[in-house]
């Protein structure tokens, strides 16, 4: 009789939206349907790992255990009941929903809610990820691991050690006690936190490869550039008189679609925080200059809100719009291959819908331009290294806002350097000469036409 992983994890969370974005987008978990009371997800081939109960707050909801066999059910059942534990027979329905095949449930001394399960099912559909991942280390380690914050330390080792069979892994006591337990060869399947309150700490999932982790981590750092706008920022540029171009990426209409595609930006700030810069800029002053652009990158999870970001960008007080119907890797081969899986391969059905929406934006007298192709080639060649640096939100320079990974190619950082020695760098000339030559870098090919 034994608990041999840790199978799943419940939240308790009605903020569906969010963990949708976060486990997906940055965590590369697969969402699963399963009605609009509830949130699951996949990490591998079991059929959930990861709900979000839709109940309000921020806590821990459950935790399920796998046991060996089914009969250690009714043995911990036995055995925790002696010691005075109030144990649930899980009814058909239940493990239905949790997705195993039978279940028992109760909660630990400090009302942490445990379900202790034997077979969870296993889907037959292959995982697909929500971000380009290789995957998440689970099967014999399960899902990965828990923090909870406990009152007292002590008053739960009993617990887990005698009752659930847990073995302590480490612990420590100064600063701060804590406790580790392992069921499996991952160092700790649990951990307790003697915080002196309750709640839930945090959980670990692992991948497979360190590079995911990396990646995920650059994707959490990334802040959408009208989220960033301060009134501070706000009056800097009104009070500059020689911007004669600003760009802003409007690229849905809609909360869902616009933090979706713009990973960890905030629609409400964006829309806010840039009508408001147009408004100060352009109504005030009477200036004709700086020219705002709403540029909005078109793809399979956008295309049905064109319309409607058309007459956002108009409302909000743009000068003009630029739709761009085609995605490219932007340096990284991983990107390629999910965007080409996102590009609305644009043909003649959807061009007409671009044509209407320019009509419709001539009628209501908004300048709406459709960029076709935006792949470069030898005679029309990127002059991006001549004119628009991307300074990332730690200062770091990269050629292009293709490249806002500084992994890729970094020219230096501001805060460190004077951006005018970097912009005269010979690096950056290096870079220049590339381009100029056609001798062009790995991550330069994607935007070209022919990749030679
Ligand atoms: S060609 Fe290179 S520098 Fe130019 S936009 Fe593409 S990635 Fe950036």
């Amino acid at each position: 009789m034994a608990v041999k992983a840790l199978s799943y994890i419940g939240v308790n969370s009605d903020k569906f939206d969010d963990w949708s974005i976060y486990s997906q987008n940055y965590l590369g978990m697969q969402k699963i349907d399963r009605g609009k009371d509830i949130l699951s997800f996949r990490m591998d081939d079991q059929k959930q790992r990861l709900t979000i109960t839709g109940e309000k707050g921020d806590g821990l909801g459950f935790l399920g255990w796998e046991v060996e066999n089914k009969e250690d059910l009714e043995i911990f059942a036995v055995k925790l009941e002696k010691n005075k534990i109030v144990v649930h027979q899980g009814k058909s329905s239940f493990s239905d929903k949790r997705f195993v095949e039978d279940l028992i449930y109760f909660d630990d001394p400090q009302g942490n809610r445990i379900e202790l399960i034997y077979n969870p099912m296993i889907d037959t559909d292959p995982f697909k990820p929500g971000r380009p991942i290789s995957g998440f280390k689970t099967g014999a380690l399960g899902m990965g691991h828990a923090v909870v914050h406990v009152k007292k330390i002590d008053d739960l080792i009993p617990f887990y050690t005698d009752i659930m069979g847990f073995k302590i892994s480490d612990y420590s006591h100064t600063p701060i006690s804590l406790c580790f337990f392992h069921v499996n060869g991952r160092h700790h399947s649990l951990a307790l936190f003697g915080s002196g309150r309750t709640g839930f700490h945090h959980f670990m999932v692992e991948y497979n490869n360190l590079d995911d982790v990396g990646q995920g981590y650059d994707l959490l750092q990334y802040k959408d550039n009208g989220s960033l706008l301060t009134e501070k920022i706000i009056d800097n540029l009104y009070n500059k008189d020689n911007i004669s171009n600003i760009n802003v990426s409007i690229d849905g209409a809609t909360k869902k679609t616009f933090e979706g595609i713009r990973i960890r930006s905030d629609f409400d700030k964006v829309i806010n925080n840039t009508s408001k810069l147009i408004l100060k800029i352009k109504t005030k002053n009477k200036k004709k200059r700086p020219i705002f652009t709403a540029l909005s990158l078109i793809q399979k999870d956008n295309v049905h809100e064109a319309e409607q970001i058309m007459y956002l960008c108009k409302k909000m007080g743009f000068d003009e719009l630029c739709y761009q119907v085609q995605l490219t890797g932007w340096g990284k081969k991983e990107w390629e291959d999910n965007n080409l899986k996102k590009d609305i391969n644009y043909n003649n059905s959807n061009k007409k819908l671009f044509e209407e929406i320019v009509q419709k934006a001539k009628k209501i007298d908004f300048p709406v331009k459709v960029i076709e192709e935006n792949l470069l080639s030898k005679q029309n060649q990127c002059g991006y290294p001549w004119n628009t640096p991307y300074i990332n939100t730690e200062g770091k320079v990269t050629p292009c806002c293709m490249i806002p990974d500084p992994n890729v190619l970094s020219l230096g950082s501001i805060e460190k350097t004077n951006f005018n020695k970097i912009w005269n760098s010979k690096t950056y000339q290096d870079f220049r000469n590339d381009i100029k030559s056609h001798q062009l870098r790995e991550y330069c090919k994607n935007c070209y036409r022919s990749r030679n």
